[in-house]
């Protein structure tokens, strides 16, 4: 009998076993498990599991690990506690995921780009008053970050008309895409963006990224939208940044500390909307289907999917 799949998640996940049973209804040949309920001689059997925020302490319970699959895209905390382990991890690549991102990105570059901040507060003064239409052709929108979710992002800005650059590493080559590569191009891409639009992972080089020295390469009056991870962002300059009208706004979905506490400054800033971390939510059927294939692949040929380089930490 093939091992069972051990499936792992922070304590208390509220969405436990409506992950197990996704996965399990994607993999009927498999048996998926919590892994309380596996005892040590079942345990040391495993050579993967399949994980959601795991507890490294619950990890380490498997002595034969070779691999984990994470059910989300960003990793950084577990590229962080298995810096030094020989367990290699697999992120979810889900087009689907990309897809509901870049829907985000579209929704909210035209919240801004047709200026619905400012009217509704027009509308909370009682003022009736109509500012200058400028098409989506006269303005850009900046991509930090060119990969899976940038490159979809990308694609639905150009179909809706925008000008769209982007931002990477290594240097890419993106149809109808103004493309500039490493920290020395950052300052041309930036002075050019009307709409910034952050996607890039948490490493070490992102980390405070977006600082008082960064932001104020934009022009006056862009905005920012950020989709990827609150410590990209220096808040304190974030917040300067807007007091200063250096940014008109900010539409911020993910914070450093989430549930974003009551007392912080976002939740009431005029220039800030603040989302609960929901531009980008798995879809618990496809992300299943995806990894029930990445397994069947490995039961039958003993390979594992693209795994995260450790050393770049995405
Ligand atoms: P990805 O495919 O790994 O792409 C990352 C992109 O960032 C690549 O283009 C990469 O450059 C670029 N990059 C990384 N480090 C860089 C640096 N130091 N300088 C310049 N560019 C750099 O990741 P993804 O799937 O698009 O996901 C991006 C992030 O979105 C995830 O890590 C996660 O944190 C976040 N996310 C958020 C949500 C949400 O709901 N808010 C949902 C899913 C994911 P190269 O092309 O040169 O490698």
């Amino acid at each position: 009998m093939i091992p069972a799949i051990p499936f792992i998640c922070a304590p208390g996940y509220a969405f436990a076993e409506a992950w197990r049973a996704a996965l399990q209804a994607a993999m009927p040949l498999e048996r998926i498990v919590a892994l309380e309920s596996l005892d040590d001689h079942a345990r040391a059997a495993c050579d993967f599991a399949i994980v959601a925020n795991p507890d490294t302490r619950d990890l380490a319970t498997l002595a034969q690990l070779k691999w984990v699959h994470s059910v989300w895209a960003g990793v950084e905390r577990l590229v962080e506690d298995l810096q030094h382990s020989p367990v290699e991890i697999v992120r979810l690549v889900d087009p689907q995921l990309a897809q509901t991102m870049a829907e985000a990105v579209l929704a909210w570059t035209l919240y801004l780009h047709r200026d619905m901040p400012r009217y509704a507060r027009q509308q909370a003064a009682g003022q009736w008053l109509e500012h200058d239409y400028v098409r989506p052709q006269e303005k850009t929108v900046a991509l930090l970050g060119l990969g899976e979710l940038g490159l979809a992002s990308a694609a639905r800005l150009l179909a809706a008309g925008f000008q769209v650059s982007g931002w990477s590493r290594s240097r890419r080559a993106v149809p109808g895409v103004q493309c500039f590569a490493g920290d020395e191009e950052l300052p041309a891409l930036l002075a050019g963006a009307d709409i910034l639009v952050c996607l890039l992972p948490l490493t070490p080089q992102t980390r405070d990224m977006l600082d008082a020295p960064t932001l104020a390469h934009l022009k006056p009056g862009a905005s920012l939208i950020n989709f990827a991870r609150g410590a990209i962002i220096d808040d304190q300059a974030l917040r300067a940044a807007l007091d200063s009208g250096q940014l008109a706004h900010a539409v911020l979905d993910v914070f450093r500390e989430e549930p974003l506490p009551a007392a912080q400054w976002q939740w009431q800033h005029p220039q800030v909307t603040v989302l609960p971390h929901i531009s980008g939510p798995t879809d618990r059927g496809t992300a299943a289907a995806i990894v029930a294939a990445n397994v069947g692949r490995y039961r039958a040929t003993g390979a594992l999917p693209v795994v995260v380089d450790k050393q770049r930490r995405y």
